[in-house]
């Protein structure tokens, strides 16, 4: 953590923006995206489900659906959440200090 460049003072926080906002933009394209892929394991899980009977069929889409839905939310999530912290480091001022309220980018990144 680097300290404030106007009055040297080590209580600075990190704002973070970008990053809780990729973070929620990725988790709800990878949601997206992860519907689709949704669909095609539930597909997938219905037809190895139906090798044991009807019931399995059911249980195996449900499985499927279920599978690549969380999936696509929390890699889309994650990817989301990198990006936006790139953006904070080389773009934002991510840097608040909590003495003067000056705002500055962290020279280290
Ligand atoms: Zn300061």
């Amino acid at each position: 953590m680097p300290s404030c460049p106007q009055c040297q003072s080590p209580r600075v926080e990190t704002l973070d923006r970008g990053r809780t906002a990729g973070a929620a933009i990725g988790a709800v394209a990878g949601a997206a995206s992860g519907a689709a892929a949704a669909l095609r394991t539930a597909q997938l899980g219905a037809t190895y489900g139906s090798l044991v009977g009807p019931a399995g069929a059911v249980l195996g889409a449900v499985a499927g659906a279920a599978m690549g839905g969380l999936s696509g939310g929390a890699v889309g999530c994650e990817i989301g959440s990198q990006i936006g912290k790139a953006v904070d480091q080389n773009c934002l001022k991510n840097h608040h200090c909590l003495e003067c309220g000056h705002r500055f980018r962290d020279p280290y990144a």
